[in-house]
């Protein structure tokens, strides 16, 4: 690990200009960000300390809820309304990493969490995102892992993330306070993810020293009728290689509004709205789940060694839904 600066921020005024003029970074739970210091793909000059800020609190807005960047990911897996009116988002935290590192992990680092590609954590391979204009190993070496959705020719990388699938089935945005000022931003959880195009290393909308302050997910009568559904290589402590999040209202025995989103297979967490489209307005039966799930990957783009995908993927989204709409 390189030396670095560690300053500690006791309010948002100073969070913002600790990271002026500096390759700052903000650290609250550390769970990523220490890791990849390590092995030296993240090499921040300062870290800017964010425990203190005041952001640690779920709090009912509006219908729907305003959950803090610093909630840990077990506070909200756990806390009584998530888990009874936003089932999604409780499954698809308490699918994610451990019970230790839930603990110490935040809703705003889950959010800007970085690829498990190996050859981005590998110092020794190409890879565009790491390095600009380097190339990228894995469209030629084992991709078992990597995206069939939403990927370049420079990047292919999966997003990690549970927690983002399902806050992009609930319709979730993300509340930013810009390092330019101005006050607070919201930016649609659909619109804060990049796709890798041309430029991989550019992850997520946000500018250098933007402060992730909370996450507001709306009421909406589909939240309570939402599943996470997860398929990994082991059951416990792995990445997916593919998930789906649903959530669906059924009025007069139809399908009134549904969202579907997939994680494991795409370049950021993939909002399949052509399988939304196919369900809507009809009875939930197993053939239309199946149409909705061939709908939802009829652009994917499978490579050598990761076109199992593409049906895992759909079988993902016929569970969910068929459990969703279920009793
Ligand atoms: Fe790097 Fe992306 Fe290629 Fe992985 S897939 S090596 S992250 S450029």
């Amino acid at each position: 690990m390189e030396p670095f600066e560690f300053t500690r921020a006791h309010d948002f005024d100073g969070a913002l200009a600790q990271t002026r003029g500096v390759a700052a970074r903000f650290i609250a739970g550390g769970t990523a960000l220490l890791e990849l210091m390590k092995l030296g793909v993240e090499r921040p000059a300062r870290l800017v300390d964010i425990n203190a800020l005041p952001l640690g609190r779920i709090e009912p807005q509006a219908g729907g809820l305003r959950i803090g960047a610093l909630v840990r990911n077990s506070d909200l897996a756990h806390h009584p309304e998530v888990a009874q009116r936003y089932p999604v988002l409780a499954q698809a935290i308490l699918a994610g990493a451990s019970p230790q590192l839930r603990n110490m992990a935040t809703v705003g680092g889950n959010l800007l969490q970085r690829t498990r590609c190996p050859y981005f954590r590998d110092g020794g391979a190409a890879c565009n995102k790491r390095t600009p204009g380097a190339g990228c190993a894995a469209l030629l070496g084992p991709h078992r892992g990597h995206a069939i959705l939403g990927g370049s020719e420079r990047c292919i990388a999966t997003h990690p993330s549970d927690m983002c699938v399902a806050l992009l089935a609930l319709d979730a945005t993300v509340q930013v306070l810009p390092a330019a000022g101005g006050g607070e931003r919201a930016v649609p959880l659909g619109e804060f993810h990049l796709p890798p195009g041309q430029t991989p290393e550019r992850e997520t909308v946000l500018a250098a020293g933007d402060l992730v302050v909370a996450v507001t997910v709306p009421a909406s009568p589909r939240a309570a009728r939402s599943v996470y559904l997860k398929v990994r290589d082991r059951a416990e402590f792995e990445f997916a290689l593919a998930s789906a999040a649903v959530a669906v209202e059924l009025a007069g025995g139809v399908v009134h509004s549904a969202r579907v989103a997939l994680g494991g297979v795409a370049t950021r967490p993939w909002r399949a709205a052509e399988a939304e489209a196919v369900l809507q307005g009809h009875r939930p039966t197993a053939e239309l789940f199946r149409a909705a799930a061939a709908a939802a990957l009829h652009k994917a783009q499978p490579r050598r060694d990761n076109g199992f995908k593409v049906e895992l993927a759909q079988r993902c989204i016929v569970r969910a839904l068929s459990e969703a709409c279920a009793g």
